[in-house]
């Protein structure tokens, strides 16, 4: 989509939860990144049927990091996760579709990669909580906060996909 499509579309840049124009943040942490998983960690959200509306390569700085994960601050594990984000390039990304928040949750898998069933992406590619490879946002207004932080309006491409009727009815 041109930057006047992204402007001039209705829907929000962050998405409207509860329709096939949902969107959520979704971020291939370092050790995904560097760990080669980038491209499997996509095609599992593309073969699922949902549609990349936003995708950079970003190195957060710990403040940015301590920011997006600012509702965990007061938690014990706060300033090893914000290294840890902080630690290189990360993946960011939005992914649009119906129910995708929920949707994409399910696809990632439990915090605890050893909780994660096999088959979701923790339970399929990680061992250790503190290097669980993805994030994706957990509900509409963690969504929304997280794409507006980690994306300007004219960096989501507001496109129809040519597959559009193959993928909903
Ligand atoms: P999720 O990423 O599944 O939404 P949380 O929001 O609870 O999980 O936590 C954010 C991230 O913090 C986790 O993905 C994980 O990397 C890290 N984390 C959470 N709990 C712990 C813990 N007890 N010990 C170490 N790291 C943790």
């Amino acid at each position: 989509a041109t930057v006047e499509a992204a402007e001039t579309s209705s829907v929000p840049h962050y998405g409207a939860a509860g329709t096939q124009k949902e969107r959520t943040f979704i971020a291939i942490k370092p050790d995904g990144v560097n760990r080669g998983l980038i491209a499997d960690i996509i095609a599992r959200f593309e073969k699922k049927g949902f549609k990349l509306v936003g995708l950079k390569l970003v190195h957060p700085t710990e403040d940015f990091a301590a920011e997006h994960y600012d509702d965990l601050k007061a938690r014990p594990f706060f300033p090893a996760l914000v290294k840890y984000f902080a630690s290189g390039p990360v993946v960011a990304m939005v992914w649009e579709g119906k129910d995708v928040i929920l949707t994409g949750r399910k696809l990632i898998g439990a915090t605890n990669p050893a909780d994660a069933a096999v088959g979701t992406i923790r339970g399929d590619y990680c061992i250790i909580m503190g290097r669980n490879i993805i994030h994706g946002s957990d509900g509409a207004d963690s969504a929304k906060h997280e794409i507006s932080l980690w994306f300007k309006e004219n960096e989501i491409a507001d496109w129809e996909s040519a597959v559009h009727k193959w993928t909903y009815e």
